[in-house]
């Protein structure tokens, strides 16, 4: 039961939700890096081999019920296979790229995928190519590129598109950068909150520069009255603030398990009033002050004062 306002709130909570990827996904990632036969049978099992194997850190934040793995360990697992190099070199086949790619074959690529589909190329776990609002995985686009330019049909598994691959580079270059699924707004509470936490604990996960959309938020179509929400911007907040709150300018209360001192993210123009959700319009405030700002009767006046107090924000352009 958490007393806190979903519309801002982070909302604590102990069992992570296990990620989507298949068996086949861990099973892969372990021939490739040659580990196997390891004879697990389990998603946990396989991939606590391979986030060791790879000397990324494997803890509670990894696994989740019934022997699944969390979007964190995905996360470790991609980042150790980028910065092992091992991504693009150990593979059965090897992809040979071209210098760059034109964005005419790219256009074409992403055509192919809203006609067929991605297969046999699977989603990506970190990183998609986002066209007028719809995610494309990078490694098809890539792939389906390729073969327009006359290459050979790459084989599924074999491009990897995370940051610092050559993958990325030649999208990001044809003006096609893949972005971070972490900052992709969900109106999921349990991802957003493993989204938040990744993004926390890995800073090379998050451009410094990162403030947020300028457009109101998409309407969550789960309920009436949740919004997607960026993982992005809570982490961004939460990092400016430092651990104090930014309406009482009081320390956090406390620490949560993970060390990180405690504060809620929330919106000065709330969301439902047409706030958004970016740098610009988030605060990161103590309990106390987060439920006064919703409940108390002086709403309006702490937001005045957040205006005042807190140079990054910008008041809403009604009135000015
Ligand atoms: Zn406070
Ligand atoms: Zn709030």
């Amino acid at each position: 039961m958490h007393r806190i306002c979903k519309l801002c709130g982070i909302l604590p909570h102990d069992v992570r939700k296990g990620s989507t990827a298949p068996m086949s996904f861990f099973e892969d990632v372990a021939n490739s890096l040659g580990l196997s036969p390891l004879g697990e049978e389990t998603k946990h099992g396989l991939a606590k081999h391979i986030v060791k194997s790879l000397d990324q850190k494997w803890d509670k934040s990894c696994y989740s019920d019934g022997g699944t793995v969390t979007q964190i360990a995905l996360e470790r697992i991609e980042k150790g296979l980028r910065l092992s190099g091992r991504q693009e070199t150990n593979k059965k086949q090897s992809v040979h790229f071209p210098t760059e790619i034109p964005f005419d074959k790219i256009q074409l690529s992403i055509d192919r995928i809203d006609r067929d589909g991605p297969a046999p190329h699977k989603a990506s776990h970190t990183y998609d190519v986002v066209v007028n609002d719809r995610s494309y995985p990078p490694p098809a686009v890539v792939a389906f590129a390729l073969e327009e330019m006359g290459h050979q049909i790459v084989s599924p598994g074999t491009i990897r598109a995370g940051k610092g691959t050559r993958a990325f580079k030649l999208l990001a270059d044809a003006g096609f950068e893949p972005v971070s699924k972490h900052t992709v707004p969900t109106d999921d509470d349990e991802i957003l909150e493993n989204r938040v936490n990744d993004l926390l604990l890995n800073s090379d996960l998050l451009d410094e520069a990162f403030t947020g959309s300028d457009t109101p938020p998409d309407k969550s179509e789960k309920t009436a009255s949740s919004y997607k929400r960026n993982a992005g911007v809570i982490a961004t907040i939460l990092r400016l603030a430092g651990g104090t709150c930014e309406l009482c300018l009081a320390a956090a209360p406390f620490r949560r398990p993970d060390g990180h001192l405690y504060l809620e993210v929330h919106h000065v123009q709330f969301l439902a009033e047409g706030g958004l959700d970016n740098t610009k319009n988030a605060v990161a405030l103590c309990p106390n002050c987060h439920c006064r700002c919703h409940y108390s009767e002086e709403t309006q006046p702490l937001a005045d004062r957040l205006y005042r107090q807190v140079n990054r924000l910008k008041k809403p352009s009604s009135g000015f």
